[in-house]
């Protein structure tokens, strides 16, 4: 039976429109701090989105090193080819620019209270840093309504490394058939979670990762879909 959902963060919960309009403005701030307003903050956005990309691709399953040194680190390379330099609170500009532009899909807060009260454990494994991903569940107001949050800075591994999805049933006391992952990338989360038995759905809205749905339990166009999905699991 059922016990717990747990549900990824970036492109599953908040969208990535949200997120690239967030990285847009830390952009435009650093380059204010840096007093070169005059770059053009998308050109330099493209560049960090290319060269983060990158190195996170790379860290795909290895062990953890912290987020806020591999975005600091790629933007440093990109103010170097400017000629500008990183601001020494990157990192806070970074957080406050999340809290301020992160953005629910419509239907996530709709969904995870209807999974709530189901009286499911409520979960979220996410490749985050721990104090970003708490800032921004508070600013989005959701951060209360999760049992557990489970990062690869708690876990020392980034997905789809085991780690994550075990210390999080760990601290859900539930098996990992009781579990379902709700994600948007089918590498990482479909493959995380199914390396430890757990099942999994893959939110894919435009059906654009069809040739790796293979790795999915289940695939829906709208996160409000996995409430029904539950409620079937748990009644077997
Ligand atoms: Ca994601």
């Amino acid at each position: 039976m059922l016990k717990a959902v747990f549900f990824d963060f970036v492109g599953t919960l908040i969208t990535k429109k949200g997120e690239n309009i967030t990285h847009q403005n830390i952009m435009r701030e650093v380059l204010r701090k840096a007093g070169r307003s005059e770059l053009d903050y998308l050109m330099v956005w493209g560049e960090y989105e290319e060269e983060t990309g990158k190195r996170f691709r790379e860290l795909a399953g290895k062990p953890y090193v912290r987020i806020r040194d591999v975005d600091t680190e790629a933007l440093r390379k990109i103010a170097e080819r400017h000629g500008f330099t990183v601001p020494e609170d990157f990192w806070e500009i970074n957080i406050s620019m999340h809290e301020r532009h992160g953005e629910l899909f419509p239907d996530a807060l709709e969904t995870l209270r209807s999974l709530k009260a189901l009286s499911l454990h409520l979960g979220i494994i996410t490749d985050s840093d721990n104090d970003y991903i708490k800032a921004h569940l508070k600013a989005l107001g959701i951060y209360d309504l999760f049992d557990s949050i489970t990062t690869c800075e708690d876990a020392g591994f980034y997905k789809p490394h085991p780690a994550p999805f075990m210390l999080a049933l760990e601290r859900a006391g539930v098996r990992p058939e009781e579990a379902i992952y709700v994600g948007d990338n089918p590498a990482k989360d479909c493959v995380g979670a199914k390396k430890v038995g757990m099942m999994s759905v893959l939110l894919d809205p435009g059906a654009e990762r069809r040739e790796l749905w293979r790795n999915c339990d289940f695939v829906v166009s709208g996160l409000g879909e996995v409430v029904e999905i539950v409620k079937g699991l748990m009644k077997k």
